[in-house]
């Protein structure tokens, strides 16, 4: 009998391996490994979100009547080599895993790799492509994917006539204080996440899970559904905006379900498509989201496997201060945007885009923070984290560790785009409008701190000039950078 290895983030009946496997044939072997648990601090949420799926998932396959060794080992190597002990599988075979060194250990242990299709463009088609050009674009890569992969086409022209609406897309959270977004659905807990959370408390961190994260694919699937008929139709207008309001405001929260393939990417879009054909959704909310899900999230995936493994250690703007203590929950902060971020990501291990970038990745942008030990954080603490998405969206797009590969100019901003963004500025301790003082807006003071400090790099690329020049005429510059080496100091010390 031969063995089908499923990773924890390959959690599909349709995956790989697993779609050419029957219960007269295959084993199905799952490794819990307690060195993966013990090798980051995790958040609780992101946790028993993989965890759970995983021994669900095992479930659903005992039911269908497969032979299942749902082993706990002391790491995954460890596993596969007592489960061949015990059963001596004729082969072990093995989706290609999502990550580089998790591809490199399954070469190692000699499993048989069969090609993936949890994304729609294969990272060996991705590199043909990047092959026949000499600049990367994402927009370039995004309409190959909609010609290819047929999504919104009209014959060989987009529907509507337009490729990309994302300049609709670009709304401030409604000024009349309303909050039109629909409520997230909820899951009870049930015994088996009641086992989970008992198993994993001692080791992870955050509020505990409140049923906000579906853990098996029925459940993913009625996630989707209320996406594509209730929120879909808001997506696009405040995709940018942030606010205290919501949390969520029209994002899909799919993609804890879409990286570790209780979802695929492809019934995802389809989904859209129909709804798109129904006449039920206008045409900018269907193209922002397929753009996102055909785009955005391929194309990080292929630029990993492209740039791997050097692009994990990258750091061009030798950024080395450390993570800030109110980051790891050591200490609050006065700064409204930044409050209200982390403390999204406390209560469920989530912060829409906008916020990972413009708060979060901004603020450790301009106040130089270790690109690698933000990555970490935020794999640790991200529901939907993993290696793949999070190298080119953290190191690459958000730090400009890269030194520009993925994107042309760095994500630095100052209070008065959080403030034209967000409600948050209003009711904070720090005033967007000054650089410097002790009431000075962080981000201000460290947006043209930024900028002067990288003169030499920035100074000549054409989409940042204006603001380098702009910084170095300001006449209190000098102030500035001793009020920037204030704050860098406060935030290290957990006093910002
Ligand atoms: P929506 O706004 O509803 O977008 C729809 C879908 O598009 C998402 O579900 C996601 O699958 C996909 N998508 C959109 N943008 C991206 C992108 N840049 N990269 C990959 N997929 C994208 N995404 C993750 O899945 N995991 C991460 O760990 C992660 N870390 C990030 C860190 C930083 C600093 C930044 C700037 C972005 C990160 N992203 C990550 C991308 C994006 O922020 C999230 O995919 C998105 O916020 C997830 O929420 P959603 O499902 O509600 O997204
Ligand atoms: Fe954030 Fe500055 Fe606005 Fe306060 S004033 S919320 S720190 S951007």
């Amino acid at each position: 009998m031969k063995t089908v290895w499923v990773l924890g983030d390959q959690l599909n009946r349709r995956i790989g391996a697993l779609a050419e496997a029957a219960p007269s044939t295959h084993r199905v072997l799952f490794v819990e490994s307690r060195a993966k648990l013990a090798s980051k601090a995790w958040h609780i949420q992101r946790a028993h979100f993989v965890i759970t799926s995983m021994r669900r998932f095992a479930d659903e396959l005992r039911a269908e009547g497969f032979d299942v060794d749902y082993r706990f080992a002391d790491s995954l190597a460890d596993g596969h080599r007592q489960h061949v002990d015990e059963y001596a599988p004729t082969e072990v075979d093995a989706t290609e895993p999502l990550s580089w060194a998790g591809r490199a250990l399954m070469h190692r242990l000699g499993c048989s790799m069969v090609r993936s299709n949890q994304f729609l463009c294969h990272y060996d088609d991705f590199a043909a492509w990047m092959k026949t050009r000499k600049s990367f674009k994402m927009e370039d890569f995004y309409r190959w994917q909609r010609q290819r992969l047929g999504y919104l086409m009209d014959g060989d022209d987009p529907v509507g006539g337009q490729w990309n609406y994302d300049a609709d897309n670009r709304e401030p959270p409604p000024k009349d204080g309303s909050s039109p977004w629909p409520a997230p659905l909820l899951d009870e807990l049930d015994d088996l996440d009641r086992e989970v959370i008992a198993d994993i408390s001692a080791h992870c961190h955050g509020e505990a899970p409140a049923g906000v994260w579906a853990t098996s694919r029925t459940a993913a699937l009625r996630r989707l559904d209320h996406f594509v008929n209730d929120v879909l139709p808001m997506f696009g207008p405040h995709e940018d905006a942030m606010t205290t309001r919501s949390w969520h405001l029209a994002h899909s929260l799919l993609s804890p379900y879409l990286n570790i393939g209780l979802l695929l990417p492809g019934e995802v879009c389809d989904a859209v498509q129909r709804a798109f054909d129904a006449g039920r959704v206008p045409v900018a909310s269907a193209e922002g989201f397929i753009r996102q899900v055909i785009g955005w999230r391929e194309y990080v995936w292929g630029l990993y496997w492209a740039w791997m493994p050097e692009y994990a250690g990258v750091n061009e703007l030798d950024a080395s201060e450390p993570l800030p203590p109110v980051f790891t929950g050591r200490a609050d902060t006065k700064m409204n945007c930044l409050a209200h971020a982390l403390g999204d990501v406390n209560a469920r291990a989530y912060a829409h885009h906008i916020q990972r970038l413009m708060v979060i990745g901004n603020l450790s942008l301009i106040a130089g923070i270790d690109p690698r030990a933000l990555t970490d954080w935020m794999w640790a603490n991200f529901v939907d984290g993993a290696e793949w998405v999070m190298v080119p969206n953290v190191m690459g797009m958000s730090q400009f560790a890269d030194g520009g590969r993925m994107a042309t100019k760095p994500y630095a901003s100052g209070g008065a785009y959080i403030d034209r963004m967000s409600d948050y500025c209003k009711g904070c301790a720090y005033d967007r409008t000054k650089r410097v003082g002790d009431d000075a807006c962080p981000f201000t003071t460290l947006y043209w701190d930024f900028m002067a400090r990288h003169e030499t790099r920035f100074g000549r690329n054409p989409r940042v000039a204006q603001q380098v020049r702009a910084a170095f005429k300001l006449k209190d510059l000098d102030e500035v950078r001793e009020r920037a080496a204030e704050v860098k100091v406060m935030l290290r010390e957990g006093r910002l």
